[in-house]
């Protein structure tokens, strides 16, 4: 019978099981640096990473639908989420002149200087990363980066902007290359989330 990562008899006879564990335990941080960063601002968890995630993409990715396939939630708890930040001034509707019942959402000056400081919540978890050696670091980008693009593949993780799921993405004999900035890149310079990300169709 197949056992479970969190059995800990069976756990340390398979790394991938440590490796599971380990993320878990990540994600538990995760969750803890952004829940203490939401207390201070009165927010939700999902609010401030509405937030987060509206100061630094572009404006046609701010609408309902996308924002709830991001956070892998229904549109009904992102709409909610929404009316609160619409209430409180920190987001504004820009409605589409050509459909106007479709909007995008911007940020409010207020709501500007809450996403900015709390888009340093997980700073703490990127400090101990800067102590690990260069080939470390690409060697553990490389696992991830090959972890999110097979959940992925299996729909666990939705909305997906890194170099593997790209329409400009070329790769050759284990080299990589970007046809839109006409560039190698490096195993470290592979992306996770790029704004000119296309999709593969
Ligand atoms: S456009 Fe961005 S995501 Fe696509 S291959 Fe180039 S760097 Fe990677």
């Amino acid at each position: 019978m197949k056992y479970s990562s969190f059995n800990l008899s069976e756990q340390n006879q398979k790394v991938e099981s440590r490796i599971v564990v380990a993320l878990e335990r990540i994600s538990e941080a995760f969750r803890v640096l952004l829940w203490n960063e939401s207390k201070e601002n009165s927010l939700s968890p999902i609010q401030i990473q509405i937030l987060i995630f509206i100061y630094f993409h572009s404006q046609e990715k701010c609408k309902v639908g996308y924002l709830a396939d991001e956070f892998n939630m229904t549109k009904a708890t992102i709409s909610d989420s929404v009316k609160v930040l619409l209430a409180k001034d920190l987001v504004a509707k820009e409605i589409n002149t050509t459909d106007t019942r479709s909007y995008s959402i911007s940020l409010t000056p207020e709501g500007k200087q809450i996403a900015k400081k709390a888009s340093f919540f997980a700073s703490s978890i990127e400090q101990p990363l800067e102590k690990l050696t260069e080939e470390q670091k690409t060697v553990m980008l490389n696992g991830l980066l090959k972890l999110i693009y097979d959940l992925n593949k299996s729909g666990i993780i939705t909305i997906q902007r890194m170099c593997f799921t790209c329409a400009n993405y070329q790769v050759d004999k284990g080299v990589h290359y970007c046809k839109l900035l006409k560039s190698r890149l490096a195993e470290n310079e592979l992306r996770v989330d790029c704004p000119e990300h296309e999709l593969q169709l």
